[in-house]
């Protein structure tokens, strides 16, 4: 028997892992067809033209429309776009990301500035920032994010900053500092998969490498949230899915999102297994006893839905533990 605080997460832990966790034992060799729990309408509504209109006005890419995002209506209507810099080619080919790959064009001078603009004519209390990779820039693009932070806090000094950022390969040290020292309210980075499938799913990651870019956030601003994500149904395993929550905790992330990864096109990564609600749910059990401050867990969450409601939660957690210490 264990006692204290410790000892409470623990036996919730326990409680959590005894919870029935359903997943579909996945049929090789054909594509499983999305269950009803997956299902979204098609995106129709007058919110989502203007928006839409709006990013083309601006000249912005949107990781909404180039991940084939199945929230895309429902955000939209509501102007939540989460914006994605340094152009929409990629370096990078990741077994899972719709985004184009190839050689990308040279960084726009104005982009900084039309984010600010699209976050104040939406009218955002809350937006998210992320990019494609830019392996072929001297930083990896985050002197980037650093003007679009500090665009934003000229234009749109009431809107709160998330980015999401790419694991900046080999200068990840550098570009970390710089943007920490920018200030953002939440600095988000996807694990994306467990470390096994990592050389199918994300061949130009490094497990390891980006779970210590998180930790070096929390090392330079303990202020700042840091939060990661995953998606599941690529063939992880569960007790592989734990692990990762333990390797995130180890890195001080306060944050967990988890989604089902969904099939973007023929020629991506196959859908293993549709992981259920009920499961997403056990999932999240357990992430809580492990101690994040928020999780987040179904099977269309991605790491920008509802982030605006959910930093608001972020800081009220934050703020309750704080009362109780
Ligand atoms: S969940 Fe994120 S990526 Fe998907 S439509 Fe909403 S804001 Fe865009």
């Amino acid at each position: 028997m264990t006692g204290g605080v410790a000892g409470a997460a623990a036996n919730r832990y326990l409680a959590a892992m005894s919870e029935a966790d359903p997943i579909a034992v996945p049929p090789h060799g054909r594509r499983l067809p999305k269950p009803d729990w997956i299902r979204v309408k098609a995106p129709t509504s007058a919110g989502y033209a203007e928006t839409r209109k709006l990013m083309r006005r601006l000249n912005l890419a949107t990781v909404c429309e180039e991940a084939a995002c199945p929230n895309i209506g429902e955000c939209w209507t509501r102007k939540h776009a989460t914006v994605m810099i340094l152009g929409d080619t990629c370096t990078r080919a990741c077994a899972f990301c719709n985004v184009r790959t190839g050689m990308p064009r040279a960084v726009d001078p104005l982009e900084p500035e039309h984010v600010a603009v699209a976050a104040a004519e939406l009218g955002l209390s809350h937006i998210v920032v992320t990019s494609v990779d830019r392996d072929d820039l001297p930083d990896g693009g985050a002197m980037q994010f650093v003007r679009v932070i500090e665009a934003l806090r000229r234009t749109a000094p009431a809107t709160t900053i998330e980015i999401l950022t790419p694991d900046f390969r080999n200068k990840s040290q550098a570009a970390v500092e710089r943007i920490v020292a920018a200030r953002p309210d939440v600095y988000n980075h996807n694990l994306e998969t467990v470390p096994r499938l990592y050389p199918t799913i994300r061949p130009g990651a490094r497990y390891y490498a980006s779970l210590r870019l998180l930790e070096s956030v929390k090392r330079h601003d303990p202020t700042i949230f840091t939060k990661s994500g995953l998606m599941v149904g690529l063939g992880e395993q569960r007790l592989e899915v734990h692990q990762v929550m333990d390797d995130m905790r180890s890195a001080d992330v306060d944050f967990l999102t988890m989604g089902q990864y969904l099939q973007p096109t023929p020629r991506h990564a196959r859908v293993e297994d549709f992981v259920t609600p009920q499961a997403f749910k056990a999932y999240a059990a357990i992430a809580r006893a492990k101690g994040f401050l928020l999780v987040a867990a179904s099977p269309l969450t991605r790491s920008s839905y509802h982030a605006g409601d959910d930093f608001a939660r972020l800081k009220a957690a934050r703020e309750a533990g704080m009362a109780q210490r």
